[in-house]
């Protein structure tokens, strides 16, 4: 189990204005310049960190993967996925609660704006994060000719929610002091859960093995095409 504290996630305003629902030309120049300000406000405050650890692939059965450990996940889109794959990685990420705190006094004082706008930047925030800790996995793998497959969390694509308390299971949470409840939301709010593969660079491609290319599902939040 391994904990990186020192990832510098870059969060991107186009993110953010596509989180808010709104696209990169159509935003007045106010609204852009009170979401540099409250970018640059929970840049101060966030303490992104990052848990995980990596389980060795024993079998792909349908759409079951079995891992070592006797780890079962059920998902025929992330067996296909990691077909390939040798091993799989379980990370946790949190951006920390100070977040949280912002946003909940926002709603407390009424800044119904501020708040919303707070919790676009915290959910780019948490996705950076861990965009720069796969980065990082990627160039360490790429030493032995390997790289990392598309990310999946639960509650995403057909990975059923409830599978977080396998991934929970996995991890040990208290490390990094993010909590999961009975309805598999974690505290701080701005957390993910997740997993990826990793294989060789001659079976493992990104592009050909994303599920979105052949899903008819246009309309999922997740897609990645
Ligand atoms: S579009 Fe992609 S992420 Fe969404 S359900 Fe289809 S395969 Fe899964």
């Amino acid at each position: 189990m391994k904990i990186v504290d020192d990832t510098r996630p870059v969060i991107s305003k186009e993110k953010v204005f596509r989180l808010l629902g709104q696209k990169d030309k159509g935003v007045s120049s106010r609204l852009a310049k009170k979401i540099d300000k409250q970018i640059a406000g929970l840049e101060k405050m966030m303490r992104p960190k990052v848990l995980y650890t990596t389980k060795k692939i024993q079998k792909i059965e349908g759409s079951t993967l079995t891992l070592e450990g006797d780890i079962k996940l059920k998902s025929s889109k992330i067996s296909k996925t990691l077909g390939k794959c040798d091993r799989i990685t379980f990370f946790l990420a949190t951006i920390g609660e100070q977040v949280d705190n912002v946003i909940n006094t926002s709603l407390k004082e009424k800044k119904l704006s501020d708040a919303y706008i707070y919790d676009a930047i915290g959910s780019a925030a948490v996705e950076a994060t861990v965009e720069d800790f796969q980065n990082r996995i990627d160039s360490k793998v790429k030493e032995n000719d390997q790289r990392t497959t598309l990310r999946f969390s639960p509650g995403y694509c057909d990975w059923k929610i409830n599978e977080q308390k396998k991934v929970f299971s996995v991890l040990e949470n208290d490390l990094i002091d993010v909590d999961l409840n009975e309805s598999y939301l974690m505290a701080p709010r701005k957390s993910v859960s997740g997993v990826f593969g990793i294989g060789s660079s001659k079976l493992v491609d990104k592009d050909e093995t994303n599920p979105c290319r052949l899903c008819g599902m246009h309309t999922c939040v997740a897609r990645r095409v």
